[in-house]
């Protein structure tokens, strides 16, 4: 890409860095940006630039917050002794946009990936093992993506706290609501079959 401007050039580059944005897309917006008010491009670069410098992590549950402690974690209407094992914070918010679980997560910050060399150390397993250790959890529900990273991490966890007097579940796999039968992939298939649930349960969600 042959570029008139250096400044240009230089913003499309480090707009490129991004996921998911090409060389072109980058120019895009960019030039978005140079027909917008100025104001609008400034707004931007300081919000960036705030959320980089200024953002903490939650200490006790890793989650994104403004405080030493989440929101989350701060409520007390939440269930601390039931803890959500998730993978990253987007499953923070998507789990809380269902307003379907009252109690309190633990962000890991990844899956155990020896292919992506992320390794057990590189999570917050350290402290999801303290938290069990203190006597305070009755059950972790372990919420990561149905793959065989998602599984590995759940095992590995699994047997760091299989010793203390903790429950642990996993979130139901199966047929997505609406699909039709046919259509659904032979391994959830298997599995919703496998993990079928009386039909009066069934009745209450
Ligand atoms: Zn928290």
């Amino acid at each position: 890409m042959e570029f008139s401007s250096k400044l240009l050039e230089n913003a499309v580059n480090e707009m490129s860095q991004l996921p998911g944005v090409g060389k072109r897309t980058a120019l895009r917006l960019v030039l978005h940006l140079l027909r917008q008010p100025e104001q609008q491009t400034v707004l931007l670069a300081d919000a960036l630039s705030k959320v980089r410098a200024e953002i903490k992590f939650c200490k006790s549950c890793h989650n994104i917050s403004d405080k030493e402690l989440c929101e989350i974690c701060e409520n007390p209407n939440r269930n601390e002794e039931l803890i959500c094992v998730v993978e990253d914070i987007r499953d923070v918010m998507a789990i809380e946009n269902t307003s379907s679980f009252r109690g309190l997560y633990h962000v890991l910050g990844g899956k155990i990936s020896p292919m992506d060399g992320v390794g057990p150390q590189d999570l917050n397993i350290t402290s999801l093992v303290e938290k069990v250790k203190s006597g305070k959890v009755n059950e972790l529900i372990f919420a990561m993506s149905p793959t065989m990273e998602g599984d590995t991490t759940n095992f590995y966890i699994f047997k760091q706290i299989q010793d203390y007097n903790v429950k642990t579940s996993t979130i139901a796999r199966g047929v997505a609501a609406g699909n039709e039968l046919e259509y659904t992939d032979e391994i959830t298939l298997g599995r919703s079959i496998v993990d079928r649930i009386p039909f009066e349960a069934s009745l209450k969600s």
